[in-house]
């Protein structure tokens, strides 16, 4: 937001249009992109200037395979620094006992989990698809249900019920006694809700089972403390860094058991990785750095706030927000209730044309497809990362209403648009 920040931006995007111009075009049409649009992809957000410039330094140079002091190539002294910087405020960030902050992505960061977990072929007990789980968590056409064998638990349905679609954990306990998994997945990427891993722990002791807790969307909200952690509880806890806890994009895997430890950090290299990508972990070391300051947890209490305040001004237009509304930083929008006929598909699109970033996704027991479903997803670390507080959630929530009930019309639309960049130069990025 400062002047020295767009500065930087400004020469980073300089020096590549003077080698490159046809991608310094690209950049800059992006960087234009997000400064005038509103971005409400829950999974999203706008990591720091330090962290986007750290990400595009010299650190990339480097061939680091192996660990902190144990390395197959020379020359590694100030990647084993800042490799065992950024573990060292990973550990403190989720109090824990070892960290591996190599895994490129979460789902890399998952693959490498489920293979210090479970032998090939073994039984894991994950959420459906459908009610908001990851592809990484037993998708017919991933690693995890290849080479894996999934099996579910679903949604709490009863809508005489306080708990509709919450986590149902007695039939969770249910169906880890009849199928015995090895391992019980809990974690998710459309849940709007607290998660209990105390629960889901008694109930992996109750079967023998180890508990794997995939804190991917949630990450921030729980380095701040305004989520349960899942330590003590999981055996497993893995993540991305740049969802709610605004890091570069990458993975993350802790544990407080030793023997774990190895044979997680066996199994992301050279299990699943060659190099680390050390640029990347550089630019996570000042991003655990700054999630650790207290800035960080007014910021998270203010994207709870933002997320309940923007749930309640949809409701108040009459949308339902599924499960009754959130306890996190994103929430499920049903449009049936609105208008049967609307589609998630269509809903994302009208939005984007009026500079609202969302994504269509499936509610609970959605007939429709993945590819066309009844709901979009909300979510608000980047809006709050932008500076937006409740009258700005009040106005997005106007907004949304405005276009769904003109049917996407065209000079709604247009207005909106407007009013979109209007207030976007109200609250410029930092760069
Ligand atoms: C986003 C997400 C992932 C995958 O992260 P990528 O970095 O896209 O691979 C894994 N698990 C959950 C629950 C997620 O929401």
């Amino acid at each position: 937001m400062t002047t020295t920040a767009q500065s930087i931006d400004q020469s980073i995007l300089d020096t590549i249009r003077a080698a490159d111009p046809q991608v310094a075009d690209i950049i800059a049409a992006e960087r234009d992109r997000q400064e005038h649009t509103i971005e409400l992809i829950a999974s999203e957000n706008h990591a720091s200037p330090s962290v986007t410039v750290a990400a595009g330094t010299c650190m990339t140079n480097k061939y680091a395979e192996g660990y902190p002091g144990r390395r197959y190539y020379g020359g590694c002294a100030h990647h084993d620094s800042v490799e065992q910087l950024a573990r060292d405020r990973a550990k403190e960030l989720f109090n824990c006992k070892f960290a591996n902050v190599q895994p490129h992505s979460g789902a890399q960061a998952n693959t490498a989990a489920f293979m210090a977990m479970m032998e090939p072929g073994d039984t894991f007990l994950s959420l459906v698809l459908k009610d908001g789980g990851h592809l990484s968590h037993g998708m017919h056409l991933n690693f995890s249900g290849i080479f894996y064998k999934p099996v579910h638990y679903a949604l709490h349905y009863d809508t005489d019920h306080p708990h509709h679609e919450h986590i149902d954990y007695d039939s969770v306990l249910e169906a880890a006694k009849e199928h015995k998994p090895k391992m019980i997945l809990c974690g998710y990427s459309a849940y709007p809700r607290q998660i209990d891993f105390k629960r889901f722990r008694e109930i992996a002791d109750e079967v023998g089972a180890t508990l794997m807790a995939d804190i991917s969307h949630i990450a921030g909200l729980v380095a701040a403390g305004e989520h349960p952690s899942p330590f003590p509880h999981a055996h497993i806890v893995t993540t991305t860094t740049h969802k709610s806890l605004r890091g570069p994009r990458g993975g993350l895997i802790m544990t407080n058991d030793e023997e774990l430890n190895k044979l997680i950090n066996r199994n992301v290299f050279p299990g699943v990785q060659g190099g680390p990508l050390m640029h990347i972990i550089t630019a996570k070391a000042i991003a655990f750095g700054e999630a650790l300051k207290p800035e960080f947890k007014s910021y998270q209490q203010q994207v709870i706030t933002n997320a309940q305040t923007l749930a309640d001004a949809l409701t108040s237009h009459g949308f339902r927000i599924t499960s009754g509304g959130t306890d996190n930083h994103l929430m499920l929008v049903s449009l049936v209730e609105k208008d049967p006929d609307l589609t998630g598909k269509d809903a994302e699109k009208w939005l984007e044309d009026a500079g609202l970033i969302t994504n269509k996704n499936g509610i609970p027991d959605d007939p429709r497809s993945p590819m066309i479903t009844s709901g979009i997803r909300l979510g608000t670390p980047a809006t709050t990362t932008r500076g937006f507080k409740q009258p700005e959630m009040k106005r997005i929530a106007d907004w949304i209403n405005q276009i769904i009930e003109s049917k996407g019309d065209e000079s709604t639309i247009a207005s909106v648009r407007q009013q979109v960049i209007t207030l976007c130069r109200q609250y410029p990025l930092a760069h």
